[in-house]
């Protein structure tokens, strides 16, 4: 075959005119579209030389080799995977199958900005080349074809390129880029080796490059290997050596990868120094198919409660780099997670305003949510060392040293899990409905008889008193406050744990949680007091008979205070403290109220009620005092610092108690 000149399909001229007239923002990609199709190629050789062996002609180490010649002004990528035919090249280098691309360049308006805008978010693959080449040559040999069925294409990537028969003894694929002035300095290895270990690295294939050696050398300043050394320069050695890691761990089989080798890479990407709490690896198949790493790290990182912080996974395609901190892959409240997600399927150009909108992103993220939440379930469910059961038979040990040893590895793991990201684990709550209820599994909470954060709900439900039919709650800034406070009381004269809920977060999760397992969760500040079953009724009855003799004194105090509080009644809640502050049912706690003003943020003015421990002496004493006045403001703020809060006005209640000390 002679030589022919051949146009380009309309839309690839089209796609080369945006390339070489839209000023990229990172050139630099090029060379991953290339040596991704390098990679590519040499899979697709493996492929086929399943049922052929005779493919590989002998040569059987794919890999991809990397040159400069910067007196040529080349540079020039080689695989040895399966070539084109002269028809291949026409076809694949001429045309535009992918309906991605295509569709991409039916959307084009010919508006340079908007395009070059649009083209960052596509992948334009092979012909990225000419962002930074004036000219490329291809030269290629498919594999198992005669040296003479060799192929040359050119093209200066404007309306037409060249092909030509040539001979070629090496199978594979020859990208050379005749590179334009302002991008020589693709021409230096040290460029070149930073390109591919950022997005390369993991590429299985080896990528080569020629080493190289200062000559006649001599170092000016050490400090600064590139400029340090003056007048010869760098030559090349002849010497090959492997320039990326050619090893994602990722992509192997499970079974050939240590502990050690897991941790090692946790620590690469997470730029930590400890090991993982835990890791989970997994390929998925189906309708999306990708490869998940996930780790949990031991600590917490200083800003986690940063929502704005980015998600940490990276994302690969093929095992080429895409981007870091991809936070499509995993919702917000599981940004302590680092890891890995490889994908088959999706474009190597995807952008992160294209992940938000893919389906199959859709599916990785629901998939790794999935993945995440189970490791922490089954950290969960090691969390406690098994206890030694004796059987009837005397025989008291059936669990294998083996078993031991690894449950003893694994004990405590969930319970410093917990302590580290548990706050962060109940935003989940409000953001993820579809796993509510796994989520709810996993929170943990101190309560009134534990003094540890290590209560489940199910727990909590095991202990219930007989005809208890609520979860018991308090929210409150701190764990003494929360275990002193006033609406504990008659929880503990009765012997009714509650729950300590002392995370900033927690009460805004806890809107979202009505009920754990059908039984329904109640904050012990919120709404009259009603322990239905719990209270007999001789207590119902006192109370009552309370709130009717108290109804003159109740309209005195709500009179006086009526800027302060909703409301004022009797309550059965008290046992020691002479009143307490509650919500109405729905509203807003007034410590939720207090942290929003704090934050700067728009708070409701939420007036509580002030419930009244009719036995106590101090109200007792209230009816026909002369201090009546001072007295009932004495027992609002009172109230509100016993809940953690300060009165409105704190010099007056100074004054007040000190009058009444003197
Ligand atoms: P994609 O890689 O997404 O298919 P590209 O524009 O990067 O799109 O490449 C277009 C086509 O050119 C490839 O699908 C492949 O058929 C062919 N091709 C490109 N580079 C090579 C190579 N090094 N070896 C063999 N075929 C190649
Ligand atoms: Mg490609």
């Amino acid at each position: 075959m002679t030589k022919q000149t051949l146009s380009f399909q309309a839309e690839v001229a089209q796609l080369l005119h945006l390339v070489t007239h839209s000023l990229y923002s990172n050139k630099e990609i090029f060379l991953r579209e290339l040596i991704s199709n390098a990679s590519d190629a040499c899979d697709k050789l493996r492929f086929e030389a399943i049922n052929d062996g005779g493919l590989y002609e002998n040569d059987t180490e794919l890999k991809v080799k990397v040159t400069f010649d910067k007196d040529a002004k080349t540079l020039t990528i080689t695989d040895n995977g399966i070539g084109m035919s002269t028809q291949e090249a026409i076809d694949h280098l001429g045309t535009i199958a992918k309906s991605g691309t295509k569709d991409f360049v039916s959307k084009l308006s010919g508006d340079q900005k908007a395009d070059s805008q649009l083209i960052g978010q596509f992948g334009v693959g092979f012909y990225s080349g000419f962002i930074v080449a004036d000219k490329i040559t291809v030269e290629s040999r498919r594999a198992g074809m005669k040296f003479d069925e060799g192929v040359r294409w050119i093209s200066g990537g404007a309306g037409d390129f060249e092909v030509e028969n040539i001979t070629r003894p090496e199978r594979g694929t020859s990208v050379i880029l005749h590179l334009n002035d302002d991008a020589m300095d693709y021409a230096s290895a040290w460029k070149v080796k930073g390109i591919i270990n950022k997005y390369s690295d993991h590429i299985s294939l080896p990528i080569l490059m020629e080493k190289e050696e200062w000559k006649d050398g001599e170092l000016i300043n050490p400090s600064d290997e590139q400029g340090g050394r003056q007048p010869g320069g760098m030559v090349k050695t002849g010497e090959w050596e492997t320039v990326n890691k050619a090893n994602a761990i990722w992509a192997r089989a499970k079974k050939d990868i240590s502990a050690d080798e897991y941790n090692e890479f946790y620590k690469q990407i997470s730029h930590d120094f400890e090991a993982p709490l835990a890791y989970t690896h997994n390929r998925v198949e189906g309708s999306t198919e990708y490869t998940q790493l996930l780790y949990i790290p031991g600590k917490a990182p200083f800003d986690l409660y940063n929502r704005e912080k980015s998600v940490g996974v990276k994302l690969y395609v093929k095992r080429v780099f895409i981007m870091d901190d991809a936070e499509a892959l995993l919702p917000t409240y599981l940004r302590f997670v680092k890891g890995v997600v490889d994908s088959a399927d999706l474009p190597l150009n995807v952008s992160r305003e294209l992940l938000q909108e893919s389906r199959d992103v859709k599916a990785i993220r629901e998939g790794c949510t999935k993945r995440v939440l189970s490791m922490l379930e089954d950290l969960a469910k090691h969390d406690k060392l098994p206890e030694t059961t004796a059987s009837a038979e005397g025989v008291t040990d059936v669990v294998s040293a083996e078993d031991k040893a690894e449950a003893a590895a694994n004990a405590g793991k969930y319970t410093s899990f917990y302590n580290e990201f548990g706050a962060v684990l109940k935003e989940g709550l409000g953001e993820d409905y579809a796993n509510k209820e796994r989520l709810a599994k996993l929170l943990r909470f101190a309560s009134s008889t534990t003094d540890t954060v290590s209560v489940s709900f199910a727990d909590y439900k095991a202990r219930m008193k007989e005809g208890q039919e609520a979860i018991y709650y308090i929210t409150a800034d701190n764990a003494a406050a929360a275990k002193n406070s006033p609406q504990l009381e008659v929880f503990k004269k009765k012997g009714i744990e509650v729950l300590l809920m002392t995370d900033r977060v927690d009460e805004w999760a806890l809107n979202y949680l009505q009920d754990f397992d059908g039984t329904p969760l109640q904050s012990v500040a919120k709404g009259a007091v009603d322990l239905g079953k719990l209270q007999d009724e001789a207590e119902k009855k006192a109370a009552e008979e309370a709130a009717e003799a108290f109804k003159p004194l109740l309209a005195k105090l709500k009179e006086a205070l009526k800027d302060k509080a909703e409301d004022v009644r009797v309550t059965t809640r008290l046992v020691d403290s002479p009143a307490c502050l509650v919500v109405q049912d729905n509203g807003m706690s007034t410590q939720l109220a207090r942290m929003l003003k704090q934050a700067g943020q728009a708070a409701p003015d939420v007036k509580p009620v002030l419930e009244v421990n009719f036995e106590h002496p101090l109200v007792k004493k209230l009816d026909g005092s002369v201090h009546f006045n001072d007295l009932a403001h004495i027992l609002f703020d009172q109230a509100l610092l016993a809940e953690g809060g300060l009165p409105a006005d704190p010099a007056a209640y100074v004054k007040r108690v000190n009058a009444l000390l003197v």
